[in-house]
């Protein structure tokens, strides 16, 4: 197919496809979809050989946000029985990070829900850094507190954050739609103080949300453009008690065209299955290897994910492997660019040639990480206040029930976070 070959070939130079192009391939068919991912795949390897990168979610506060972003449980008016707690204390969410990182995970991404960060909000935050970085000081650790202020970026950054994570989630046009208590140009101001501060940006979207092939290429193409190390793609997971519990407009082979798209405008920067990998891509979620380098591990924020061991298995079985604190993650010609820090490599240009290094986190989309967290969520609970759910709420876990099409709605792979932070149950990880 000449259209895989130009893709591939543009993709192996880092050269940027045109819209035509990443529009062609949301179009392809699925007679054609093990091409696109084995021409994905080609670019993936040529960059990121055959590693996987986990990252690991902790939730540091949920729920009770006053933003209204439609596609999150913990929105301004949730229903979503969800958990909800103020901030973890520091050793708290230092245990639930080594949970991950025990786990295989070389990333540690802290959410907290809210608009965004207050300074003392930045303070708590850095005490967390220093816990899980004294207890390993190899760890990875993402931010992910919303909307940031000006110099909070570099105190993060002093404070030992690696990366911080803010998510564009959809086209600029359709922001508004989705989003109305902070605007697009908000989440690009973030994005660009975390790279102005020294910080690996961590930026991706969300699809799902009745979105057009046309915005898609749109934001994909506006991450290139703020050159984040690594993108998250976000399933939208349909929550029920959130304006978009009807969404279920994803299949798995969807999934797969949107996870090559973002491959071939991003060939060489972290491409991350993020929040709904389980649900929308399902059993093809070994081909989404092929395609993207980066997983999380576990659970998300406020939904679960497979078991933890469940996602080595899968790692193993398709002839992938977990990518170790000693390797990095981004190829040496953008390692260099982030001055070998967090997302940097050791070896050959390409990742094959020797190792990479990486970075990125999620953003704060209930997906797989937030929205335009961070913020000023009306403080319900006193900032001590130990977040604690008894064993018994485990037994009542909520399955979602908005099922729309017996072929494609599973509503019942969604289910909601009640083990892990925040709770007194031992994390999936
Ligand atoms: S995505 Fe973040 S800012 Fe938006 S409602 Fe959810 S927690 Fe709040």
């Amino acid at each position: 197919m000449d259209l895989l070959d130009t893709l591939t070939d543009k993709g192996l130079r880092r050269e940027l496809p045109t819209r035509e192009e990443a529009l062609a391939v949301l179009a392809t068919t699925d007679d054609d979809l093990l091409d696109v991912v084995a021409a994905a795949g080609r670019v993936r390897r040529q960059w990121f050989g055959r590693r996987v990168k986990l990252n690991y979610l902790v939730n540091l506060k949920s729920g009770l946000c006053p933003e209204d972003c439609s596609y999150c449980s913990q929105r301004l008016g949730s229903k979503a029985e969800i958990l909800k707690y103020t901030w973890l204390k520091p050793d708290q969410a230092a245990e639930a990070a080594a949970a991950g990182v025990a786990g295989g995970a070389k990333r540690v991404c802290l959410v907290a829900s809210g608009r965004g960060p207050t300074d003392r909000d930045i303070d708590r935050v850095a005490d967390t850094i220093a816990a899980i970085k004294g207890a390993d000081e190899q760890v990875e650790v993402c931010a992910c507190l919303g909307l940031l202020s000006d110099n909070q970026a570099e105190r993060l950054k002093a404070a030992g954050a690696d990366a911080y994570n803010h998510n564009l989630n959809t086209s600029e046009s359709t922001y508004g739609d989705i989003t109305t208590t902070h605007t697009y140009a908000d989440r690009v101001d973030t994005v660009t103080k975390a790279h102005g501060a020294g910080l690996s940006a961590c930026s991706g979207l969300i699809a799902g949300m009745g979105e057009s092939d046309e915005d898609l290429v749109d934001v994909v193409f506006a991450l290139r453009e703020l050159d984040p190390d690594s993108v998250p793609v976000n399933f939208l997971i349909p929550f029920e008690g959130t304006p978009l519990a009807e969404e279920w407009n994803l299949t798995p082979q969807r999934c797969l065209r949107i996870l090559a798209m973002v491959r071939f405008v991003c060939p060489d920067i972290e491409v991350r299955i993020a929040g709904g990998r389980e649900v929308h891509l399902r059993s093809m979620q070994p081909l989404g290897l092929h395609i993207a380098n980066s997983i999380f591990l576990g659970d998300y924020l406020t939904s679960e994910g497979q078991a933890g061991q469940a996602d080595l298995d899968m790692i193993k079985d398709a002839g992938f492997e977990v990518e170790g604190a000693e390797q990095t993650t981004l190829p040496r010609h953008r390692a260099a660019a982030t001055g070998g820090g967090c997302g940097s490599v050791c070896g050959g240009e390409s990742a094959e040639a020797g190792c990479g290094s990486g970075s990125g986190c999620g953003g704060h989309e209930e997906p797989t990480a937030c929205g335009p967290c961070g913020g000023h969520a009306p403080e319900q609970a006193p900032d001590d206040a130990a977040p604690a759910v008894s064993a018994a709420a485990e037994a009542s876990q909520v399955s979602q029930v908005s099922q729309v099409s017996d072929d494609e709605a599973r509503t019942d792979l969604v289910r909601v976070r009640r083990r892990g932070a925040g709770t007194e149950l031992a994390p999936n990880a």
